[in-house]
């Protein structure tokens, strides 16, 4: 058996006297997309932030790719990594955020190449070209040297995800990636997140679009009050809960 790209067991985190995830265990295989679906609060954003080394856990353990990930509290033991290897191994996973972080004062072409020559040493030329291959890719090659102020939120977006790509990540993380979007544009950024999708990209996206959750996703994971409630093929979590808290929550996002 392959190993998991995400292999999480008991992962704990607390905020002071807030204790935010209270043992999760999630993997995800590679190629695998799994949503995450949960109410506000519940926990989800946290998760994807340990995951990315934006957090430090209390206790348990992540694996990507079969390397442990900042801190494993399991069995008693302790054992913290090393600055330099969290800053390998976050060079490896992408993020795309609710709000699309882009630098403001840089165009768009700027802002995918930004990390690859900035942190990788890529050449300018060798960068430029692969932000050209993905701005197409995402269906934004006509505005490479727009600002971002110049871009509709479904566009800034688009080329969040293109800048996320450019560091040939080897798993992706969606934070709620649509939920700031108006209401018409959320439909082109999904699309582009199926494209992905179809690629074969590993990727683990919270979101509340459940219509992508039934299309796109592999496995759905509810989460509530910091814990995986529910997990299973889609058509099993959405259609036929098992779980009152999840089938609370999806007759009141459905
Ligand atoms: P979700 O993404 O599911 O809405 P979050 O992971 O953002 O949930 O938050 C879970 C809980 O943790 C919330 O009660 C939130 O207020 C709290 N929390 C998140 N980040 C911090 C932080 N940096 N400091 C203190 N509390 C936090
Ligand atoms: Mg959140």
């Amino acid at each position: 058996m392959t190993t998991p790209m995400v292999h999480a067991r008991a992962v704990r985190k607390s905020f002071g006297h807030l204790e935010v995830l209270k043992g999760i265990d999630l993997d995800v295989q590679r190629g695998e997309v799994v949503v995450i679906l949960g109410p506000s609060g519940s926990g989800k954003s946290t998760f994807l932030r340990c995951v990315n080394h934006l957090e430090t856990i209390d206790g348990g353990a992540i694996h990507v790719d079969g390397e442990l990930m900042g801190f494993d509290a399991s069995g008693g033991r302790v054992r913290h990594l090393r600055t330099r290897e969290i800053t390998r191994q976050r060079r490896e996973i992408g993020m795309v955020f609710q709000q699309f972080n882009l630098f403001p004062h840089f165009t768009v072409v700027r802002n995918i190449i930004e990390a690859p020559v900035g942190v990788r040493g890529e050449s300018r030329g060798k960068a430029r070209e692969r932000a050209f291959a993905l701005l197409k890719r995402v269906g934004l090659e006509d505005k490479a040297h727009s600002y971002p102020r110049q871009l509709s939120g479904g566009q800034q977006q688009r080329v969040a995800i293109a800048r996320a790509l450019a560091m040939e990540p080897k798993l992706m993380l969606f934070d709620e990636p649509t939920s700031a979007l108006d209401p018409e544009l959320v439909g082109e950024v999904l699309a582009t997140m199926k494209d992905l999708a179809n690629d074969g990209l590993t990727m683990i996206v919270v979101t509340h679009e459940v219509g992508f959750a039934r299309e796109v996703a592999d496995r759905v994971v509810f989460m509530d009050g910091g814990v995986v409630v529910e997990a299973g093929a889609p058509a099993e979590v959405l259609d036929n809960p098992s779980n009152p808290r999840t089938r609370a929550f999806l007759s009141r996002v459905l």
